[in-house]
């Protein structure tokens, strides 16, 4: 993360102060709705409690993620407004490292916001942003919300929603797509419909998973199919919800 904020690199909080401050900036440009304010306070609290680390199943979580996005024929990150006012370098490093297209996806959908959105991911260097189209429609939910691209994130098979809202990710889940969420609540939906789970804040997942997907680059494609096929995902909840419910908080 940069420094764009005066928060001393001492400070104990440091991490937790610059990304809430992220959102706040977000909310001020008009890319990251007031939902996401409340959105970003549950986070935090569930990554107080899992000490504002990646634990070791999710690391796990984010090499077979990274696998799953070598071996994608169609790959797409989802971004919505608290991941790109969170990690845009990282999002567009990630979409690189797997050779994925970046589609804005929105919970609540306006076109202004969807372009804004795509204008702050081109300023931070990416190249087509999907989104705007919005010609496909995810089955089993309302209207606005079920708005995809065509050519995106409803022809993907292998999709990755960071902080998805759990209905939109339950009907990802039934279009037989591979879906890769990550979420710092291992009891959210999202987390539980996921193929692939990641419970660790997209801070720290997003660029995991391209050092991941850097170091499994040059993995046969039987070996990566090893690395998905091999993934338990009961694991990887009851894991973070032992952390969860057992540790105490790292200081
Ligand atoms: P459900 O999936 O159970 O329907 P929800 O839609 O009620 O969940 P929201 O209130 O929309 O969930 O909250 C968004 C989710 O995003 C929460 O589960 C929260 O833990 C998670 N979250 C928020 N900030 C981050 C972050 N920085 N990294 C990872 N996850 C986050």
């Amino acid at each position: 993360m940069s420094d764009e904020v005066e928060i001393p690199e001492s400070h104990p909080r440091y991490h937790s102060l610059l990304t809430r401050h992220r959102i706040e900036a977000g909310v001020e440009k008009g890319i990251t709705s007031q939902q996401g304010l409340i959105a970003q306070g549950r986070g935090e609290a569930f990554d107080y409690l899992l000490g504002e680390e990646t634990i070791s199943s999710a690391d796990r979580a984010a090499r077979a993620a990274a696998a799953a996005l070598l071996r994608a024929d169609q790959p797409v990150l989802s971004v919505n407004g608290n991941v790109a006012a969170l990690v845009p370098d990282e999002t567009i490093a990630l979409a690189e490292a797997v050779d994925a297209d970046i589609e804005v996806n929105l919970f609540n959908r306006t076109e202004e916001r969807i372009e804004r959105i795509v204008n702050h991911l081109r300023a931070h260097g990416a190249g087509e942003v999907k989104g705007l189209t919005a010609d496909a429609r995810i089955p089993g939910i309302d209207h606005e919300r079920a708005k995809v691209d065509a050519d995106g994130i409803y022809s993907a098979d292998v999709v990755v929603v960071p902080l998805e809202d759990g209905d939109r990710a339950e009907a990802l889940g039934e279009m037989d797509k591979t879906e890769i969420v990550i979420d710092l609540n291992p009891l959210s939906r999202s987390s539980q419909v996921a193929s692939i789970p990641i419970i660790d804040n997209v801070v720290r997942a997003v660029p995991n998973i391209t050092a991941h997907a850097r170091e499994l680059s040059t993995d046969s494609r039987e070996e990566l199919e090893r690395i998905v096929d091999e993934f338990d995902v009961e694991e990887a909840l009851t894991a973070a919800e032992r952390v969860i419910r057992s540790s105490p908080p790292s200081e």
